[in-house]
């Protein structure tokens, strides 16, 4: 049996993630390094509350909002960090419990091999993707990751499985974004078929909460190179 990392476990949420109610369920490990990561704990094996779970167990814990999932129409979202990584266990997880009724959902970047993407893509209901910048520059040096990489897997996953499953989610993120660059993304989302766009204003977690030392130096090393630009 498989097993996942998971750091939180977030019950009871509405109008966030999808139809109804919903838990999510954020696993660690990320393959991206966002300057504002909301979540830079799960990088690395810092974070002190992970515990690892079997597909049975993690059941278990989630099986107390059965009754709200089924009314509702809601159910699991995977989150992360990048919840791909664990595309074996997200698999099992839901060949195993798909009869509860319940809706799975899948939070991602998409900065995965396709294959994470394939082993999973036909199993979830919803997909809620991050985008985090249309443009190869400001992608690359906002999530240090690989924009050519996303940018594939996105147009893959649009083919495969439709816009109606897929929220793109296009972040407004001060001083990536100057005046109103952001809007092109949304149309470069809208030209190449998706018809969810969710645009919204980025907080920098690091106002909010105490984020890790390597998320400060990372955002540090951000703000120096928009600085310079
Ligand atoms: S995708 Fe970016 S914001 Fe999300 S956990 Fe990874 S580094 Fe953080």
């Amino acid at each position: 049996m498989k097993t996942i990392d998971i750091c939180t476990i977030d019950r009871i949420r509405t109008n966030t993630d999808g139809e109804g109610v919903t838990t999510l369920v954020v696993s660690m490990g990320c393959p991206l390094r966002c300057a504002y990561c909301i979540n830079a704990l799960t990088w690395d094996g810092s974070f002190k509350n992970v515990k690892k779970y079997t597909a049975d167990e993690l059941y278990e814990e989630l099986k107390i909002d059965d009754l709200y999932f089924v009314a509702t129409g809601g159910g699991v979202v995977f989150g992360g960090g990048e919840p791909l990584l664990n595309y074996e266990f997200i698999a099992e997880f839901i060949d195993k419990y798909r009869d509860k009724g319940w809706k799975f959902g899948l939070e991602t970047s998409l900065s995965v091999p396709r294959k994470n993407i394939e082993s999973v893509m036909d199993r979830i209901d919803f997909f809620l993707v991050d985008t985090k910048d249309m443009n190869k520059e400001r992608y690359e040096l906002y999530t240090k990751g690989d924009y050519d990489l996303f940018r594939s897997n996105l147009e893959y996953l649009l083919e495969k499985v439709g816009p109606e499953k897929i929220t793109v989610r296009v972040p407004v993120i001060a001083g990536l974004h100057k005046s109103e660059e952001y809007k092109e993304n949304a149309l470069m989302l809208k030209d190449m078929g998706f018809t969810n766009i969710n645009v919204f204003p980025y907080v920098n977690p690091a106002e909010r909460k105490k984020v890790s030392e390597e998320a400060k130096r990372n955002c540090k090393d951000f703000i120096e190179k928009i600085k310079s630009k």
